[in-house]
């Protein structure tokens, strides 16, 4: 059978002809309910259905007592009578409620529809089952909706043992798709399919693992014959399913090492030595020494080197960037320096300026607003070699911008850009330079493997010494007078201020007043002639707010009034009060971000999160989280456990993680040992050629056909 655009897509497996059956063949599908299987669940063959898997079991082989109910139950199941059924409303019935009574008390069960059909069905002196989510209503707990059915012995029988959940949506409900119904079609496939059903692991795997066969597994994960058989059943496909992501990125890490050369920094001379001995005002602390060796070995390899630098803010990645680019330049390469924003840009200008200028080493700075001469000048000196160093902004990497020999490129806060401009810029090197990526997104290592697993890694886990952490303090809106008094003692001793409202994109209007009503009172209560305040937002002309930037960096004004434009904006070291309005409206990474532009000069500094009184459980955590720690990575991971993977910052582009089964909130230690697996599976055959692993090829290439790694360089 040719289904091009299905299998052009890679969304189907190519399966024995049975499994790439059109679902719209099953027995009780139909055309219809096909079409919106395929367009809500990406269902569009019999396999397709195999492989939605259930997110959750309920367990109806266990009747709990009316006096049990409690809030935390997901679900209950009750036997008892139903009696006193009422209709509600005024010109209307909006609501129909009943009694449920065991024998040991009675709960309220309601409906908001289907009332007419719903009253015919409760016979006095019959006992029922009745199945539903407990919530409290008032005092009391009711179950709305609830499944129900009278008691015979067949429908107590039937209903022992785990049922499954499966996510639905409004349309396929509206077409008796609802988890239920889409339990019946799975259980009209199974045992059809499961002759069908061949091996996606190979034999070397599954076997010391004793992992369940994929047949059984796909039997167990719909329908469980109990706790353990399903525990192993998932454990097989969420491993399954990291295994393979683990593998494929492995492969093209492999592959890219073969394939990629790399200029090769024979000698570290003159300008690294000077640096390091002139310039070098401080001690590397340890963390700098090590990644700095592991890049020195990376261009030393032959290959091109693809660095991801994680390191905390104020970790002190920037030496480490200009010592790599000095590592270039002593070999007769140029380097570039490429951040997110003209100001940043500007900022790591100055500062790399201020480094380098000493050793008769020219800096310039290409960004947007680089125009006329200016422009051209730089232009030329860049395809003549007399720029050695290049920092700008995206404006790098436009066509007219040619080096002459570019060696090393440093990405700073690499998830701003995408991958299509990133592409451009390796482009313009004749061997494709070094390319180190710096984040100070600390990201959780199950992330990290999942997203960067073909990039090398390094870690900055060391602060600078003689830094004093951040004091983190949370305090109610209605101690705002004792913040402020705070912050007219830090002003006193000469420090500065950030004071950051939330920016939320849907509400935009609504934050820009929060705003200017902020800037408003801070100007009220810090009022001039002894305090200078200076406000900074998104919708600024980029002049002004460059100015507004300018006057607090250059320590004209006291206080900083800002939206989250300042996120990755500017290094003040002279900044020690972080104040964050609204903070309980901010993401933890969000946070953590904020705090780490202050901290970073020799004086104590600290971070105040305002927020109103009533905080929902989530914000809390947040916030505690905020006040107990200062280790970005400790942060990350309760971000990824509070919100999951799909809403870190940066990983929303990345189409690998949209997991079927694992969780990389939870599957730490499957993750690691599906990756150690594929890199043992790759070393005893890298190519995959042997017998055994045919199914790995065939798998890989189904999987992966055409998906586009977000974090792949060359
Ligand atoms: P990051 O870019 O990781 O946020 P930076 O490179 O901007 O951090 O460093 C933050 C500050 O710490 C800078 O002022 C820098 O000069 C200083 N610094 C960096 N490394 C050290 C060190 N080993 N010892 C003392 N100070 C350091
Ligand atoms: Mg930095």
């Amino acid at each position: 059978m040719a289904h091009p655009t299905i299998l052009d897509k890679g969304m189907s497996m190519k399966r024995t002809p049975f499994l790439e059956t059109p679902i719209e063949y099953l027995k009780g599908v139909g055309p219809k309910r096909a079409e919106l299987l395929r367009s809500e669940l990406a269902i569009d063959r019999f396999g397709d259905l195999l492989h939605l898997y259930p997110f959750r079991y309920v367990d109806r082989s266990r009747f709990y007592t009316i006096s049990e109910v409690h809030g935390d139950m997901p679900y209950v199941q009750i036997r008892g009578q139903i009696t006193g059924i009422e209709l509600h409303g005024r010109q209307r019935t909006t609501r129909m409620t009943a009694k449920l009574t065991d024998h040991t008390g009675t709960m309220e069960l309601v409906w908001f529809r289907g009332f007419q059909w719903l009253r015919k069905q409760f016979k006095p002196g019959v006992e029922y089952i009745v199945f539903g989510k407990p919530s409290l209503f008032g005092k009391q707990y009711n179950i709305a909706h609830p499944e129900v059915e009278p008691v015979t012995p067949g429908a107590i029988n039937q209903r022992s043992g785990m049922q499954p959940v499966y996510n639905s949506t409004e349309k396929l409900k509206s077409k008796g798709l609802d988890s239920r119904g889409i339990g019946k079609l799975v259980k009209t496939l199974l045992p059809q399919a499961r002759p069908h059903i061949t091996e996606s692991l190979p034999g070397d795997i599954l076997r010391p693992l004793s992992l369940m066969p994929l047949d059984e597994c796909l039997v167990q994960v719909h329908f469980p014959d109990d706790d353990n058989s399903l525990k192993k059943a998932r454990a097989r496909l969420k491993f399954e399913e990291l295994f393979y992501i683990q593998l494929n990125l492995l492969r093209h890490k492999m592959m890219r090492r073969e394939a990629a050369a790399g200029q090769v920094f024979g000698s570290i001379g003159e300008h690294f030595n000077a640096f390091y001995h002139q310039v070098l005002s401080f001690e590397l602390t340890g963390a700098q020494k090590r990644v700095l060796k592991e890049i020195r070995a990376d261009t030393l390899s032959g290959k091109q080197m693809n660095r991801l630098l994680q390191g905390d803010v104020g970790s002190g990645k920037t030496v480490v960037a200009v010592m790599s680019m000095l590592m270039a330049i002593d070999n007769g390469y140029q380097a570039s320096l490429m951040a997110p924003t003209e100001i940043l840009a500007f900022q790591h200008y100055e500062s790399v300026q201020k480094m380098l200028g000493g050793l008769g080493l020219r800096v310039a700075l290409l960004t947007g607003s680089t125009k006329g001469a200016e422009r051209r000048e730089i232009l030329a000196e860049l395809k003549s070699g007399g720029i050695d160093v290049l920092i700008g902004t995206h404006a790098l990497i436009e066509d007219v911008v040619v080096f002459r020999e570019l060696g090393m490129v440093v990405i700073d806060e690499q998830h701003r850009f995408g991958v299509a401009q990133r592409a451009r810029l390796w482009s313009k090197g004749r061997v494709a330079p070094h390319v180190l990526v710096m984040t100070a997104t600390p990201i959780p290592r199950t992330l990290a493997m999942t997203l960067y697993g073909d990039l090398d890694v390094s870690v900055i886990d060391e602060l600078p010494p003689g830094r004093k952490p951040i004091k983190t303090i949370h305090q109610y809106d209605r101690n705002r007078l004792k913040v402020f008094g705070f912050m007219r003692e830090q002003i006193k001793q000469g420090r500065q201020i950030y004071v950051v409202y939330p920016l939320i994109q849907e509400s935009e209007k609504l934050d820009l007043k929060d705003l200017t009503d902020g800037y408003e009172s801070i100007a009220r209560d810090f009022p001039a002639p002894d305090y200078a305040v200076s406000i900074v937002h998104g919708k600024m002309k980029p002049g002004v707010k460059d100015y507004e930037m300018q006057r607090f960096v250059q320590g004209q004004t006291h206080i900083m009034v800002a939206t989250t434009v300042i996120e990755v904006g500017i290094d003040v070291p002279n900044a020690s009060v972080m104040l964050i309005e609204s903070a309980e409206r901010f993401g933890l990474s969000q946070l953590h971000q904020l705090r780490g532009r202050v901290g970073r000069g020799a004086d104590q500094s600290y971070c105040i999160l305002m927020t109103r009184d009533e905080l929902t459980s989530d914000a809390r955590k947040r916030l505690e989280v905020m006040v107990s720690t200062n280790d970005g990575f400790r942060i990350a991971e309760t971000d990824l456990q509070l919100r999951g993977p799909g809403d870190i910052q940066g990983t929303q582009q990345s189409g690998i993680l949209d997991l079927k089964i694992a969780d990389l909130t939870q599957d730490e230690p499957i993750l690691k040992y599906a990756r150690s697996q594929a890199s043992a599976l790759l070393e005893g055959d890298p190519s995959l050629k042997k017998p055994e692993h045919a199914v790995v090829r065939k798998q890989l290439n189904t999987l992966f056909r055409d998906k586009l790694f977000w974090s792949r360089i060359s």
